[in-house]
């Protein structure tokens, strides 16, 4: 059992308001791997006070010495990368030689990498007789999901900081360990008192205290569009910045001439990696009515790859779904698309056999789905692909974008060129084309109401800057 009884505030660890926990489960167990505090109003109270405190030194830190002490983050996290790996791998389930590198990995690069752009970065320009300078935003609270739970805060708190911003993170409540693992490496690493804290506990309680803190000056939000929506209506009362990283429903269109088996395999990989709790998660795979057979047998060949099993493994390439609740959701939409009319070409809702107490789904296909169904319109974060065919390709773009969301999908084609020139029709914020590797400097976000706000690389730096201009006289 892993027992979290303090919160870090102001430097310390500090006795929470409340003596109320929340039990964190074992994804691939089912059972209570150990407690967090509930953290309440009071204690964001006073991790906000100390944030402020500490903005009008921190911010007025050279570059230089800010950067140092991200890269002393990120070699503190490195030195405990292996627990850092088995604990995500336990809280969310994914597989742990992957858990490893992605859900451990990026954290550790993120901040190397921020702490050598922030080296290079001009705060300032001259526009004329201006001086335009960029300061920091101010006090931030980071709001943070359990999917790749370390990833989704360093995104937020490496930049926050090099920009000189002061931080109150709220992590996801589902998938806190990671971020007490955080919080003592920013305090071995020396940073003065008050410019990184930690409160944890349930969103409706201490996120939306953090959201609606007069003295917070930007909400920077990772999660789903329901939390998102209602994060905007809290944060408009008191015009913060909100920065919203949302939910998906990614499209991968495949063209006619594409290497079918290359497009299929890296569609299924993009659908299943983490069980499909990646946010980005290719869930749509749009294929040529004229190739839908022959896609649908190499869709189902690779699921069967997909060995279901205890994230601790290292065989195991599917994981368990984080939660109870998420692993009812994705079932109840298996059902729902067998109710709509799809058909069930892998996978399904029943349990996986000889998989007891861990929150098993099976690797689940869809063919002819139609993308008016609700298994094609909403995210259903699970290893749940849908199989849509099309016409043509005014008919494939069309498809792609009817979608609430636009936060990522992917083209495959034989001619690079056709490919870059469907990728630009599809509305969304990210697009790999052809399998490219995902890239950590480059913006990630989305379009329509996968949200707004960009995150990652120099584009990540600059949500937490505002523009300051100094009109100079000759
Ligand atoms: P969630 O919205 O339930 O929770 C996310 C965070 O918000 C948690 O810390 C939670 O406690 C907090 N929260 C919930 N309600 C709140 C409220 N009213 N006020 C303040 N805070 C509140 O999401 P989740 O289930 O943890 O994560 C899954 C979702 O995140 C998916 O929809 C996924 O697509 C999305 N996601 C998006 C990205 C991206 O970059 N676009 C990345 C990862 C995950």
């Amino acid at each position: 059992m892993i027992l979290r009884d303090k919160l870090f505030i102001n430097g310390q660890w500090a006795s929470p308001s409340s003596r109320e926990s929340i039990d964190v489960h074992n994804a691939g167990t089912g059972e209570v791997m150990g407690k967090v505090p509930a953290g309440t109003e009071k204690d964001i109270e006073a991790a906000v006070a100390a944030a402020r405190a500490a903005f009008d030194g921190w911010s007025a830190t050279p570059a230089a010495k800010r950067a140092e002490y991200l890269q002393k983050i990120s070699d503190g996290l490195k030195a405990r990368a292996a627990e850092l790996g088995s604990t995500i791998a336990q809280e969310v389930g994914m597989p742990i030689k992957l858990a490893g590198r992605i859900q451990a990995g990026l954290p550790i690069a993120n901040f190397a990498n921020y702490s050598k752009l922030l080296n290079d970065y001009k705060f300032e320009e001259r526009v004329g007789n201006s001086l335009v300078v960029r300061e920091s935003v101010g006090v931030v609270g980071a709001i943070t999901p359990w999917n790749y739970p370390l990833h989704q805060i360093a995104l937020k708190v490496a930049p926050a900081l090099a920009a000189g911003c002061t931080v109150v993170l709220k992590p996801s409540e589902v998938a806190p360990f990671n971020a007490f693992i955080l919080a003592e490496v920013v305090e071995a690493a020396g940073l003065p008192k008050g410019v990184f804290n930690l409160v944890t506990g349930f969103g409706p309680a201490a996120g939306e205290a953090l959201v609606k803190h007069p003295q917070v000056d930007m909400i920077s939000f990772t999660g789903s569009t329901r939390a998102g929506k209602r994060i905007s209506e809290v944060a408009a009362q008191t015009v913060k910045r909100v920065a919203l990283e949302l939910g998906g429903k990614s499209a991968s269109v495949i063209l006619e001439d594409a290497d079918l088996a290359a497009a299929v395999k890296g569609t299924v990989n993009g659908c299943y990696l983490n069980s499909g709790q990646t946010c980005t998660a290719l869930t749509r795979m749009l294929v040529p009515a004229s190739k839908y057979e022959e896609a649908a047998k190499l869709a189902v060949e690779t699921a069967k790859g997909f060995t279901l099993g205890d994230p601790m493994s290292e065989t195991t390439r599917l994981g368990p779904l984080s939660s109870q609740m998420q692993m009812d959701r994705v079932r109840d939409y298996i059902k729902k698309g067998i109710a709509e009319g799809a058909e069930l070409l892998a996978g399904g809702a029943d349990k996986p056999e000889g998989l007891l107490g861990g929150y098993f789904v099976k690797p689940t296909i869809f063919g002819k789905v139609k993308n008016s169904m609700a298994i094609a319109q909403e995210e259903i974060f699970g290893p749940v692909l849908s199989i849509i065919p099309y016409q043509d390709e005014e008919e494939a773009v069309r498809i792609a974008n009817d979608s609430p969301y636009g936060l990522a999908g992917a083209v495959w084609s034989g001619d690079d060129a056709r490919a870059q020139k469907v990728a630009r029709r599809i509305r969304a914020g990210q697009i790999d084309i052809n399998g490219g590797a995902f890239n950590m400097s480059a913006p990630f976000g989305g379009f329509k109401q996968s949200g707004h706000g960009r995150e990652a690389g120099v584009y990540g730096l600059e949500e937490f800057l505002e523009y300051k201009s100094m009109q100079l006289k000759g």
